[in-house]
């Protein structure tokens, strides 16, 4: 996904076709992506991209479903297997049970499994929509906190969505707030380097607020446009980080009015339900503004996201899709949920 280019150029299959349909009367819109606008941006040839980089939860679902939906089976048959599908690509029973009881009221006896899917797409991308948000960095000096443990893809979020507002011509600084952790410092330095992005360390064991306050000093003599604070995530020490990232916080929107704009968790899909176990600490931290979803390529439990969505209650503003700097998308509900499923 990058501005001004469609991913997927030159494929020659059907889906293709329909994308650069979608894309030649969206032309001119795509070249600046308005991040409110992640819908119909993704809308675009990346759908292809999606599906791909979704292969091993696509195989789960949609290879389980066209099986079942082939086979003679009634409604009610169909309707237990379905859960089971559900539940074995990781979408969690208290959010599969939701989806199974809403498409059995909002089924008939007498549908053919075709309406069967459609259905069940609907009833997804209905929990996907929910609580959906757009994201909230336009502001002049807009800030990012990150949070979420260590090994989850933080920093490489983070790099990836300096790399994504950078592209559209924003002036971009990172903040390694983590100054425990000389590898997550040093890491934060090479993504710096690689994308000739500011980045701001403190010494090793500096408090993380102050370090914070130095680089928002920076970041207003210099005028850029977007800040993202890294920071830290070892969760045996939880009520110290949780203190940890309520001062930085607390720093930011003393600094700067109404930042911090979004605080993402980082949270890493190839572990399914795990993930939820450790959003729920992450809960106890009061700023959380969306999900930044990584490692979604590669994992066949990609059904997660039905249930982080349903239990969090936050939504998920962007997905990772692979380790380079450009695998990131906006998350669309719609269209993740035909990736999913069709
Ligand atoms: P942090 O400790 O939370 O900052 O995590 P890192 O950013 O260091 O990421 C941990 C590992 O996950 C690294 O090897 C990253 O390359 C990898 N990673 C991060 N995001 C993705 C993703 O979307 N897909 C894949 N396949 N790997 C990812």
């Amino acid at each position: 996904m990058e501005g001004g280019k469609i991913e997927g150029a030159g494929r020659p299959d059907a889906d293709y076709r329909i994308a650069l349909g979608r894309v030649g009367r969206l032309r001119g819109r795509v070249g600046r992506i308005d991040f409110a606008w992640g819908e119909k941006y993704n809308g675009c040839a990346a759908m292809i991209n999606l599906r791909q980089k979704l292969l091993r939860t696509r195989e789960s679902i949609k290879g389980r479903i066209d099986a079942l939906l082939a086979s003679p089976k009634n409604r009610e048959e169909i309707l237990d297997a379905l859960m089971e599908i559900l539940i074995l690509a990781d979408v969690g029973i208290p959010t599969a049970e939701k989806i199974i009881d809403n498409l059995r009221r909002a089924s008939k006896r007498s549908d053919a499994p075709q309406e069967i899917r459609t259905l069940l797409q609907h009833e997804i991308a209905a929990i996907l929509t929910r609580n959906s948000a757009p994201v909230n960095l336009g502001q002049p000096h807009s800030v990012a906190m990150f949070v979420g443990i260590n090994g989850g893809g933080k920093t490489t979020s983070l790099a990836k969505l300096a790399r994504l507002y950078q592209s559209q011509g924003k002036q971009v600084m990172m903040v390694a707030a983590d100054t425990f952790r000389a590898a997550a410092q040093e890491q934060l330095t090479i993504w710096g380097k690689r994308l000739s992005v500011p980045v701001i360390r403190g010494q090793y064991g500096a408090d993380p607020a102050s370090v914070t306050y130095d680089a928002l000093q920076s970041f207003k003599a210099r005028g850029f446009d977007l800040l993202l604070i890294d920071t830290a995530g070892r969760i045996h020490t939880n009520t110290n980080l949780m203190n940890e990232l309520e001062k930085i916080k607390k720093i930011v929107s003393r600094e700067i009015a109404a930042a911090p704009h979004e605080v993402f968790l980082v949270l890493d899909a190839s572990i399914g339900q795990n993930a939820l176990i450790q959003a729920r600490e992450f809960m106890k931290f009061s700023g959380l503004t969306g999900i930044f979803l990584s490692k979604l390529d590669g994992t066949a439990k990609g059904g997660c996201v039905l249930s982080i969505i349903d239990e969090l209650q936050l939504p998920v503003k962007f997905i990772g899709i692979g380790e380079r700097e450009t695998d990131i998308m906006l998350f669309s509900p719609l269209e993740f949920a035909q990736a999913m499923i069709t």
